[in-house]
């Protein structure tokens, strides 16, 4: 036998080596079976749902009326005490969805679709209310300057970052004790201008009546990676929780931190104010999560990421 004969048989035998492997671990991952759990289970508009998988898919897909209306990435959350690791993701129903057919689909690395879940939102109303702004006021909101451009654009880039830092998965804290509150989340608001004019928005958080000087917490452990003046924001705060979980803090007579701070629970950002666009002294607080407006009361009443009943659910325990 030639060399090269021996050399040809010798690769076929590889391959043959090869493709037994291939389809060992291919009925292997087939056999692994999906196990899922989603949390709530009938999410309000505007509610985040909190996803946790054992393996096999890397992406979260909300849809309704078969539109996609959002997307999460799967993150590894290691294991703890008794508790295996698992993956979880956190995606928000918009609070501009009332009714539909809701489905989330897990996807795999391939975009293959390994589990579709329907959902059953639970109805929410959401209050309206009218905004009259003086000049100064319609001024910020009308603002057509790069620069006001520049820190949106700034802002934006930062909320669809998606990084890979956990640093908080527990209850959020209200950034304040004060319990008054001047405006909520997903009102229905008209701006009604000095000029005559007017326009329409959501609001994306829930206002506090504070009066300026009063201390701003952080509502969860995290990294600073806002804290600046902006056009309409004023003195802003903006920290990130986890892999696109942000929260955000607004109108700050005086920021106590500096962009790259780390901060835990708790931790002064500064006191509260009226700067930017508003109407009298108050904290507007934000969560985000992959850049979509979702109720920080959430956040609030359960766990970002509750290990224990992901895990109780996924398998049944
Ligand atoms: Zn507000």
């Amino acid at each position: 036998m030639t060399r090269r004969a021996n050399k040809t048989r010798s690769l076929r035998h590889s391959v043959s080596i090869l493709i037994i492997i291939f389809f060992l671990l291919s009925s292997a991952s087939a056999c692994a079976q999906l196990k899922y759990a989603v949390i709530p289970e009938n999410p309000r508009p505007g509610d985040p749902i909190t996803i946790g998988a054992n393996s096999g898919v890397t992406e979260v897909l909300l849809f309704v009326n078969d539109k996609q209306v959002g997307k999460a990435p799967f993150f590894y959350i290691p294991g703890e005490r008794d508790l295996p690791g698992f993956i979880a993701a956190v995606i928000t129903v918009p609070s501009t969805i009332d009714s539909g057919n809701v489905v989330i689909k897990l996807n795999n690395a391939n975009g293959q679709t390994a589990a579709e879940i329907p959902i059953e939102l639970t109805p929410r109303e959401f209050l309206s209310e009218v905004i009259h702004l003086d000049p100064v006021n319609t001024g910020i909101r009308t603002d057509p300057s790069p620069e006001r451009t520049q820190q949106a654009n700034h802002l934006w880039q930062i909320l669809i970052t998606t990084g890979d830092q956990i640093y908080h998965t527990g209850p959020f804290l209200p950034p304040t004790t004060a319990t008054r509150r001047t405006s909520f989340f997903g009102s229905r608001r008209i701006f009604q201008y000095s000029t005559g004019g007017r326009d329409t928005s959501i609001h994306a958080g829930v206002d506090f009546g504070v009066p300026t000087g009063t201390r701003v917490d952080a509502c969860g452990a995290g990294k600073v990676v806002l804290a600046r003046t902006r056009i309409v924001t004023g003195n802003s705060v903006v920290l990130e929780h986890g892999p696109g979980i942000y929260s955000l803090y607004y109108h700050l007579d005086r920021l106590n931190v500096s962009e790259g701070d780390m901060v835990q629970t708790g931790d002064l950002l500064g006191y509260s104010g009226s700067t930017g666009l508003s109407t009298g002294p108050h904290l507007h607080w934000e969560v985000r999560v992959n850049a979509e407006n979702t109720d920080p009361d959430a956040f609030v009443e359960r766990q970002i990421i509750d290990k224990d009943l992901l895990i109780r659910k996924m398998y049944n325990r």
